[in-house]
């Protein structure tokens, strides 16, 4: 996906790898609603009025519902997502069915056969078992000839051509000081865990964790073909190297800070700093042609740590890890031995407990590979036009409330509050999907191994993309599919981006009430979204998205200590067993979560007063329904292995903590529903962060 790197999705990754195991229609229309569960913004059914509003609401909104809800057996989590990803998943399937069964008769350079092409071969799992390990095999046979550093160099370039994350990462993204503008950015990546501080972390769990990995990596290189006594010592060899990298790299926290990661360089320096790389032919080998003068070069320290270890670690293990990352890319498209290997080790990190079907499994390859192919076949059988211009009224509100807010901030200074309002008129919009849709002409799926379609799929990515540094930034494109039930923020293009796949109900329903939409879409999604334009790392970014320090002295240390607020209060909530949320992690979702109920709230009062209250709807006022529709939009509960990984990777709290952190902290919260000073809803005013 081609995201900037500072895009914020709103959701984690755990929360949308979900999805339940029932077959589908096979027609290419939307399946019976009694297929699906029935989408309500706003569902009575799911209230537990055992609880009180006032001690837990994300208890109240959703206890009914998490009461009797059981965890798929192969999902990490269970919710809102997973119902929103099920009913996107149903349309998705009947648009590749239909393009699989007429593939033949398309020509060859129809997008639709070279999707139904892609889809196909990704579900003749006889050919897959069939073939086993071969497709690979030339991959690999090519890293067995490598026996110098400069060989070692040019495998990871033509690796990273096919979409394989080895030794760091090369990518055109846009450039923070010219955000008009296209730069060259070398940062740290290439390892097989989740992330760093899995190899660093100390004590009994961390070390099992690292010895179920290099069993994992024997297994498969093993599964390749090695003798077991040769892939025990390889794995060993990958382990050393991948801490080593890991070491040298930034953890999460750190590389939230825009400025850890803003290190313009001429090419002349990057030279100097990693010498062991012969970057003309690194540029050459990943097919760069535009001249590279200056680049960005997000974490130095890790890439001379790759330059050290091109001339200190022997070629034989460089062999084994540029092997291992092959087999890991590779083994969730080979043989079932490959694909059970591959689940056994990620679900450690998911607890999922069997695989997702076949179908659900290929469908989101193809999403991934081939996502613009999809969207316009989505949006022609789910999402009108009428949905788009009311999505956008509900956001236009939206827009209208934080203006406000800025305008009646009594803690910023006028010249902050200024570049703010600007930044706010100057944010950018995309709803529903692309005006433009990406050209596959160059794209080639063949009737073979579907591995190497996915790497035909990647290496035409690559080099969509390859030549951009220096080009003008496409301000048009996407970077999320349109079925995808997320959203984002880019701060260095100053926009929010919603796809038609998370404008459905419980996001969004236009036929609902305008409690229900503001709760959901203008609370959860667009003012989190928006509001991230200012929070503690989208504020470093200016109107146009240039990586520039507009704010006064003063205000900027308002808004710090402020923040430290959310951090401690975050601080404070459990996630699983004795981890309590990664608030600093997580603090500009937190920020966000907290401006977007605000906000959202705000524009609803707006919609009431221009048009009309209706009277109690199920018996709630519409401000009730309002912060309802905000936690039913949060329903969910993880395994705890997902929360576990959750902790380390994800900058979103968990649901819960999404729902009850930020409310806790509106007065308007406390109001709706009666809560007294002391209720464990209502936070005690010196230890409400005053932001927006
Ligand atoms: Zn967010």
């Amino acid at each position: 996906m081609s995201a900037s790197r500072s895009a914020v999705p709103l959701a984690s990754l755990a929360l949308l790898v979900l999805a339940a195991t029932r077959s589908a229609a096979q027609t290419p229309t939307l399946p019976p609603a009694t297929s699906l569960v029935p989408l309500r913004v706003v569902d009575p059914a799911w209230i537990d009025t055992t609880t009180s509003a006032c001690v837990d609401f994300f208890q109240y909104a959703n206890g009914a519902w998490l009461a009797h809800d059981t965890i798929p057996a192969a999902y990490a989590s269970s919710g809102v997502g997973r119902d929103m990803s099920d009913r996107n998943e149903l349309v998705v399937r009947a648009v590749l069915d239909d393009a699989a069964a007429r593939r033949a008769t398309l020509t060859p350079r129809s997008t639709l056969r070279k999707l139904g092409t892609f889809y196909a071969t990704c579900m003749d799992s006889t050919a897959i078992e069939v073939a086993d390990a071969r497709p690979i095999a030339a991959l690999l046979a090519g890293i067995d000839s490598v026996t110098s550093a400069a060989a070692v160099v040019a495998r990871i370039a033509a690796l990273q051509v096919r979409g394989i994350d080895v030794a760091f990462r090369y990518s055109p993204d846009v450039d923070p000081h010219d955000a008009a503008h296209y730069v060259t950015w070398l940062s740290q990546g290439g390892l097989g865990l989740p992330d760093r501080d899995y190899y660093t972390n100390t004590g009994p769990a961390a070390d099992s964790l690292r010895s179920q990995y290099v069993d994992h990596l024997a297994r498969l290189f093993t599964l390749a073909g090695q003798p077991t006594t040769a892939a025990a010592r390889d794995a060993a060899r990958v382990m050393a190297l991948e801490t080593e990298l890991a070491k040298a790299s930034l953890t999460r926290v750190q590389r939230r800070d825009p400025a850890a990661t803003d290190h313009p360089l001429p090419v002349a320096e990057l030279r100097a700093l990693a010498p062991a790389v012969d970057w003309t032919a690194y540029f050459h080998g990943i097919g760069l042609t535009a001249p590279v003068t200056r680049l960005n070069a997000a974490e130095p320290d890790f890439l001379a740590r790759v330059s050290a270890l091109l001339q200190t670690t022997p070629p034989a293990a460089w062999r084994a890890y540029l092997r291992a990352r092959v087999l890991a890319a590779a083994a969730p498209w080979l043989s079932a031995p490959f694909v059970q290997e591959d689940f056994a080790f990620r679900s450690r990190f998911t607890g999922a407990r069997e695989l997702l079907p076949r179908w659900k499994r290929c469908l989101r390859e193809t999403d991934g590979d081939l996502g613009e192919a999809l969207g316009e076949a989505y949006v022609a059988k789910t999402f009108p036009p009428e949905a788009r211009t009311r999505a956008r009224a509900v956001i236009d509100d939206v827009r209208a409330a934080f203006r406000e807010r800025v305008q009646q901030l009594t803690w910023m200074s006028d010249s902050t509050r200024a570049q703010a309002l600007d930044k706010l008129a100057r944010m950018g919009e995309k709803i529903g999907y692309p005006d433009h849709w990406r050209d596959y002409r160059r794209l080639e799926t063949v009737a073979g191994p579907f591995v190497l379609n996915v790497l035909r799929a990647n290496v035409f990515e690559w080099q969509r993309t390859v030549n951009r540094p220096g080009a003008p930034v496409d301000t048009t494109e996407w970077g999320i599919t349109v079925p995808t039930v997320n959203a984002y923020y880019d701060p260095s293009k100053n926009e929010m981006v919603f796809p038609a796949g998370a404008l459905v109900p419980q996001t969004f329903d236009p036929n609902a009430d305008a409690a229900a939409n503001y709760g959901s879409l203008g609370g959860s999604w667009a003012g989190h979204e928006l509001t991230h334009g200012f929070d503690d790392e989208g504020r470093h970014y200016d109107a146009a998205g240039n990586l520039r320090d507009w704010w006064m002295a003063a205000d900027s240390a308002h808004f710090t200590e402020q923040a430290e607020l959310v951090v401690q209060q975050f601080a404070g909530y459990v996630q699983v067993d004795t981890f309590h949320v990664n608030s600093r992690l997580t603090l500009g979702e937190n920020i966000a979560d907290y401006g977007g109920v605000l906000t959202g709230y705000d524009a609803l009062e707006r919609a009431l007063q221009r048009d009309g209250r209706p009277g109690l709807i199920d018996g709630y006022t519409p401000e009730q329904r309002y912060f309802l529709a905000y936690a039913q939009s949060w329903r969910g509960h993880s395994r705890d292995a997902s929360l576990r990984t959750r902790v380390m990777v994800d900058p979103h709290a968990p649901e819960r903590w999404r729902t009850n952190g930020p409310v806790s902290n509106a007065p308007a919260f406390a109001r709706a529903f009666g809560c007294k000073p002391g209720d464990p809803m209502v936070r005690p005013p010196e230890r409400v962060p005053q932001i927006w």
